[in-house]
C-alpha cells in the first residue's frame, strides 16, 4: 500500500482497535468511522506566468458531535482526499482528548506552494478561500495552518472572507493561526512545539530520565520541528540531530539550535552547518538517542525500520508518523510512545483560545496562553498515563479509548437524528 492510503488506514486501524476495546456496537463504529462530509473543490488561479493553473483542493468534516470541525490546511503536491480524511479523523480524537468543544476536520490543497512566488501562493489561498467559503464558518469548520501553510496564509483567508462581506472583520472566528495583528493569538505558532516539549518532559519524568541529560533527535525542521528543537534545547537537553526533507545534521556533542536556526534563516537550508555532519532521515530515526521526535510527516516509523530505533521515548510531533505495524514493534521493545493526538494537541488547544478570544473581542497575554497550554498538556498527559496504567495498555490505546469514548458519549447525548 502506498503512503497515500497509509495515513487513512493508520487512522482506521487505530479506531477499529479502540472500538474493539470499548465494545462499540457496529452501527456506532460505522458512524464514527465515516466522515460527515467530503468535498472536492476545483480552483483555477492565474499564477506567475499569467496562465490559469487547475488545482484540486479537499475539505473533510469528519465529525462534529462535540462542536464545529477544526483542522489545518495542508498544501502539498501529493496530498489526496484519503490523506485529508485520515487527518480529519485524527482531529476528531485530538480535540476530544484535549477537551476543546470542536470536532475534526482538515483541508488539502494539492500544490507545491514552495515552488512559486509569495504573490502566487496568495492567489492560490484566496482562490481556495472563495471556492471553500460556504464550508468555512465559526459554527461549521475553522481551518488553521498545517504543512505547507503558515500564519501569513491564514491572514489572507481572513481578509478574503471579510473583504467579500464588505467588512473589516469577520463575525466570529473563521480561521485560527492568523497573524497577531489580525486577531491571532500570541504563542499560536509555537504552541504545537511547546506542547510536544511539555509532553516529552512529562514522559521523561515517567521514565525516570532527567530532561537536562537526555539526547534528542528531531525529524522535520518546519514549524513543529524547529520550535520543538529550540524549546527542548533551551531546557538544557542535548539535541544531537535535526533534519528536513533533504536530510539532516548530526553532532554527538549536541547542536547549538540558536546557531542552526540562524543558519537556516540565512541560507534557507540545513546543509553545511558548522560543527555538524550530514545524516540522512533513516539514520536519524535509528540514531543512538533517548528521545526521538518525528515532527515531519506521516508513516515514517514502519515495520521496515521500527526495530532499529534506539530511543526510549518517541514523542509524535507529526500526525500519524507511526504505522500500526511499526507501533507493534515499538510496543515489543518497551518504547514509550506519546501518541500524536496527545503530543501535538497544543496547537489546536491554543487555536481554541484564539477562537474564544475573537468571539469575545478579548486579548490574552503570552503568559496566560503559556500557562493554560502548559496546564492542559500536563493534565491530559497525566489522565492518559493513569488510564494506560489502570488498563495495562499503551499510551496510544489509552488516548484513543478516552477520545473515542467522549465522541460516542456526545453522539449519544445528542440523541437520534430524525
Ligand atoms: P512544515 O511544513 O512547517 O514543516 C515540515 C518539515 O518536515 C519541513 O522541515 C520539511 O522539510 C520536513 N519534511 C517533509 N517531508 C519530509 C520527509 N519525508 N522526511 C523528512 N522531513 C520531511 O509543517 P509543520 O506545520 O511543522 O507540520 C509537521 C507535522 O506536524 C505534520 O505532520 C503536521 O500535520 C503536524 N502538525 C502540525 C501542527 C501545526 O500547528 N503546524 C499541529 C499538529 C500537527
Amino acid at each position: 500500500m502506498g503512503q497515500t492510503n497509509q495515513l487513512l488506514s493508520t487512522a482506521v486501524a487505530n479506531l477499529e482497535a479502540a472500538a474493539g476495546r470499548l465494545r462499540l456496537k457496529p452501527h456506532m463504529l460505522e458512524r464514527v468511522a465515516t466522515p460527515k462530509e467530503k468535498i472536492e473543490i476545483a480552483i483555477n488561479p492565474i499564477l506567475d506566468d499569467d496562465q490559469p493553473v487547475p488545482i484540486t483542493a479537499f475539505i473533510v468534516r469528519h465529525n462534529d458531535a462535540l462542536g464545529p470541525a477544526k483542522g489545518g490546511i495542508r498544501m502539498s503536491p501529493t496530498v489526496t482526499l484519503d490523506d485529508v480524511a485520515g487527518m480529519a479523523m485524527e482531529m476528531t480524537w485530538k480535540t476530544a482528548l484535549i477537551g476543546v468543544p470542536f470536532g475534526g476536520g482538515k483541508s488539502g490543497i494539492r500544490f507545491d506552494g514552495s515552488a512559486v512566488s509569495q504573490a502566487a501562493k496568495e492567489k492560490i489561498i484566496r482562490s481556495f478561500t472563495r471556492g471553500a467559503r460556504r464550508h468555512f464558518g465559526p459554527e461549521l469548520y475553522i481551518p488553521a495552518p498545517d504543512m505547507g501553510t503558515n500564519e501569513r496564509d491564514m491572514g489572507h483567508i481572513r481578509d478574503c472572507i471579510s473583504y467579500s462581506d464588505g467588512t473589516s472583520i469577520t463575525q466570529g472566528c473563521f480561521v485560527t493561526g492568523k497573524p497577531v495583528m489580525l486577531g491571532g493569538i500570541v504563542g499560536r505558532r509555537e504552541a504545537t512545539g511547546k506542547g510536544v516539549v511539555y509532553s516529552t518532559a512529562a514522559a521523561c519524568s515517567e521514565m525516570g530520565l532527567d530532561l537536562k541529560t537526555v539526547k534528542v533527535a528531531v525529524q522535520g525542521f518546519g514549524n513543529v520541528g524547529s520550535v520543538t528543537a529550540k524549546e527542548i534545547f533551551d531546557l538544557g537537553a542535548r539535541v544531537i540531530a535535526v533534519s528536513d526533507i533533504h536530510g539532516g545534521i548530526y553532532s554527538e556533542r549536541g547542536l547549538n539550535i540558536d546557531d542552526v536556526l540562524d543558519h537556516v534563516q540565512r541560507t534557507g537550508s540545513l546543509t553545511d552547518v558548522p560543527g555538524s555532519e550530514f545524516i540522512d532521515n533513516e539514520e536519524l530515526l535509528a540514531c543512538s538517542c533517548d528521545v526521538l521526535i518525528p515532527a515531519a510527516t506521516q508513516s515514517q516509523i514502519t515495520e521496515e525500520n521500527a526495530d532499529r530505533i534506539q530511543a526510549r521515548i518517541i514523542a509524535e510531533g507529526a500526525n500519524a508518523p507511526t504505522t500500526p505495524a511499526g507501533d507493534e514493534i515499538l510496543r515489543g521493545k518497551g518504547i514509550l510512545v506519546i501518541p500524536d493526538i496527545l503530543c501535538n494537541a497544543g496547537g489546536v488547544f491554543v487555536s481554541y483560545l484564539e477562537y474564544t478570544q475573537e468571539t469575545q473581542r478579548e486579548q490574552m497575554t503570552e503568559e496566560q496562553v503559556e500557562e493554560r497550554l502548559r496546564k492542559r498538556m500536563s493534565d491530559r498527559f497525566k489522565q492518559v498515563c493513569e488510564y494506560a496504567r489502570g488498563k495495562d495498555c499503551t499510551m496510544r490505546e489509552a488516548a484513543m479509548d478516552l477520545a473515542v469514548g467522549r465522541v460516542v458519549e456526545a453522539i449519544e447525548s445528542r440523541g437520534l437524528l430524525p
